[in-house]
């Protein structure tokens, strides 16, 4: 069964992509979604956050408050990498542990961060989703209550697209002058053709 990555910079359509392979019957993976819940949920992953954080973060109703988690990670890359050595591994059993109930010609991970963690080398192909920057901006402003300023200090930290771009084996473009679903099916005929093949 072959395992397709999606990733993509912010608001780029990854999500929006991996619904229409959802809608195709084909299972997706939620990385960062299932970080989250892992994160609030795994006993293991919250003992770990604990130790290496202290009791403070936890909010109300012993749940981990991921605005407090997010505000030490920030400025310290050496905390970062602590919260992400515990959160990555978790995400990469889980993540076994799923592909392995699966029955599908294909699957699909959807993840931001696929190239910059390093995990899309766990994947046999990867597909980037490409948006201009001003539309993916305004289509995330629209989305919700984040402003500009806090958009483009996440995309800071993120690779350039450029280089995910080149990085992958497939780009779908999702701007206002490309359809996106005729792209999505001819992905889905390619991968159909390439699990036949192995
Ligand atoms: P994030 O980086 O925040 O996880 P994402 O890459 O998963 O975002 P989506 O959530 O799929 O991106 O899309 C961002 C927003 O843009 C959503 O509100 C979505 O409905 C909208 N959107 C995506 N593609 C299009 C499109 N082709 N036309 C109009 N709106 C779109």
């Amino acid at each position: 069964m072959l395992k397709i990555g999606v990733t993509g910079s912010i608001g780029s359509g990854k999500t929006t992509v991996c619904k229409i392979y959802e809608t195709l019957g084909i299972p997706v993976y939620y990385a960062d979604n299932r970080g989250n819940y892992l994160l609030q949920n795994n006993e293991n992953v919250k003992a770990k956050v604990l130790s290496a954080f202290g009791e403070g973060i936890y909010g109300p109703g012993h749940i981990i408050d991921r605005a407090l988690l997010a505000e030490m990670v920030f400025n310290s890359p050496a905390k970062l990498s602590t919260l992400e050595n515990i959160i990555h591994p978790a995400v990469f059993d889980d993540f076994n542990e799923w592909f392995a109930s699966q029955k599908s010609p294909y699957i699909v991970k959807e993840a931001a961060l696929l190239f910059e963690a390093g995990t899309y080398k766990e994947l046999d192909k990867i597909i980037t989703i490409a948006a201009p920057l001003e539309t993916r901006i305004q289509r995330v402003i629209s989305r919700s209550q984040i402003t500009r300023e806090q958009i483009l200090s996440r995309e800071s930290r993120q690779w350039l697209e450029e280089k995910k771009i080149e990085m992958a084996d497939f780009v779908i473009y999702n701007n206002d002058r490309q359809l996106l679903m005729p792209q999505v099916l001819e992905l889905h005929k390619v991968f159909l053709s390439l699990n036949h093949e192995q």
